[in-house]
């Protein structure tokens, strides 16, 4: 049904950049053989999901959206992935995204401009658009993407799915092809918030091979899903609600939180005054750490190249033929705050408001359980409608870079529409508070 499904839509959604059918039909049939013999199976047993094409699969292509990696078949599995094979996972394919997951609209593949499924006309959101997408438009029930900045929580706005990006260190990064890895994190999107926390089980947990990830015990996130908002505190920061934000979006989220206080949530407001400088901060600190992650993509060890005249001529023209300009952009901003000279002044700040961000957070948080915001200052907007404006589309990330600098928890879910497309909500929890966010965003649902 589901691949019935993704051949009559991907002509025009444009999700996928690779099909998996055949590995996916075989492990159908493998559950069906445990379904037969009267076997346990897994709640993801046979589910077709689909997986951002910056997570490595083995064997299979891990192109990251990028020209660099046209021909890389990744030699192991992410960790994610062999935790999803444990459970008798379905994967259709691998999904469309910015390259190297730079970008709020998936416009900056190297391959394929994945559409919205609201409306063909439109993004689907970035980096993570195929994935939300696909899930969107029904030709999968579950996707991986991955969050530096709102990759997840955006696209998943921008399609009228559910999109969570996990407290750093819930889920393993071995595997996840690196962009910010102070900031990445993988998570899942799905299209009700019970699908969200199966996946969430499925995939976090404790790994030896991330020497972020953090040591704990496992939970089963779908006991949190009780419908009941009543007693719980839900923290409203102003600065999430000023000039910018649009006002049929304004709109939906002050029903949105209406609908809390009826269901009995108290709601405070409270304060991130740190918050207007989040943005500059993660424009520096991102770049800075995709300048040294992408330093490996030099014609030497991943299959790209273009020859040169010696060495140094080789890197130079296997980098600028190989990595599209959003990504040279990157480098070259990365480079630059990182220099001699511009470091104290551009990186170290940064670092100083990421800290003051944090506390921020910490201290809002102790005043509530979550905090409710938008997730995007508007809509889905057209594609093209950015193009050679790269400060216009860095600002529609304003409301959810600043949680992967603090590393916690967020939650996008729908909370209406506005001209036909949907408009997201998020919820910000406190660092592993995924049981209360899911909680929240269940009893909304
Ligand atoms: N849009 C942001 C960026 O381009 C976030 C991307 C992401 O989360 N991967 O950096």
């Amino acid at each position: 049904k589901y691949i019935a499904r993704k051949d009559a839509v991907e002509p025009q959604v444009q999700a996928f950049l690779s099909d998996n059918r055949e590995n996916a039909l075989a492990a159908a049939a493998v559950v069906d053989k445990k379904i037969a013999a009267g076997e346990d199976i897994a709640a993801m047993a046979g589910i077709p999901g689909a997986i951002k094409d910056v997570i490595c699969v083995a064997g299979q292509n891990t192109t990251c959206g990028s020209k660099m990696l046209e021909h890389f078949k990744a030699p192991y599995n992410a960790t994610v992935i062999e935790k999803l094979n444990a459970l008798d996972y379905i994967s259709l394919g691998k999904t469309n995204m910015d390259e190297f997951a730079m970008g709020s609209s998936t416009e900056n593949s190297a391959y394929q401009i994945t559409h919205n499924p609201w409306n063909l006309d439109c993004v689907p959101g970035g980096s993570s658009g195929g994935s939300a997408a696909a899930v969107a438009a029904g030709s999968a029930v579950w996707a991986l993407g991955s969050d530096t900045g709102g990759s997840i929580r955006q696209p998943a706005a921008y399609c009228g799915v559910v999109g969570l990006k996990p407290t750093y260190g819930l889920v393993s990064r071995y595997g996840l092809v690196a962009y910010g890895s102070s900031l990445d994190q993988i998570g899942p999107f799905t299209t009700d918030v019970t699908d969200c926390a199966i996946v969430l089980n499925a995939i976090a947990g404790h790994d030896k091979k991330d020497s972020t990830s953090i040591p704990m015990e496992k939970k089963d996130y779908t006991k949190a899903l009780v419908n009941d908002v009543k007693g719980l505190k839900i923290g409203i920061p102003e600065e999430f609600f000023v000039e910018g934000l649009d006002d049929t979006c304004r709109k939906a989220l002050e029903e949105a939180i209406e609908t809390y206080r009826k269901l009995g949530a108290e709601i405070v407001p409270v304060k991130l005054p740190h918050m207007k400088y989040g943005l500059a901060a993660y424009y520096i600190i991102a770049p800075a750490e995709a300048s040294s992650n992408l330093a490996r993509y030099d014609g030497v060890g991943f299959g790209f190249r273009v020859d040169g005249t010696d060495i140094v001529d080789m890197y130079r023209k296997t980098r600028t033929a190989g990595f599209g300009p959003e990504v040279r952009r990157r480098i070259m901003l990365g480079t630059y705050v990182l220099s001699s000279g511009y470091y104290d002044a551009y990186y170290l700040r940064a670092m100083k408001v990421r800290t003051l961000l944090k506390q921020d957070f910490d201290k809002a948080l102790s005043q509530c359980d979550v905090l409710l915001t938008p997730t995007a200052p508007d809509t889905a907007f057209r594609i093209g409608q950015h193009d050679n404006d790269p400060l216009a589309m860095y600002l529609g990330d304003v409301c959810t870079v600043s949680l992967n600098l603090a590393g916690l928890p967020g939650i996008s879910i729908p909370c209406g529409y506005k001209d036909g497309m949907p408009i997201g909500m998020q919820l910000i929890g406190a660092a592993l508070g995924e049981e209360t966010l899911l909680r929240v965003a269940y009893t909304f649902e």
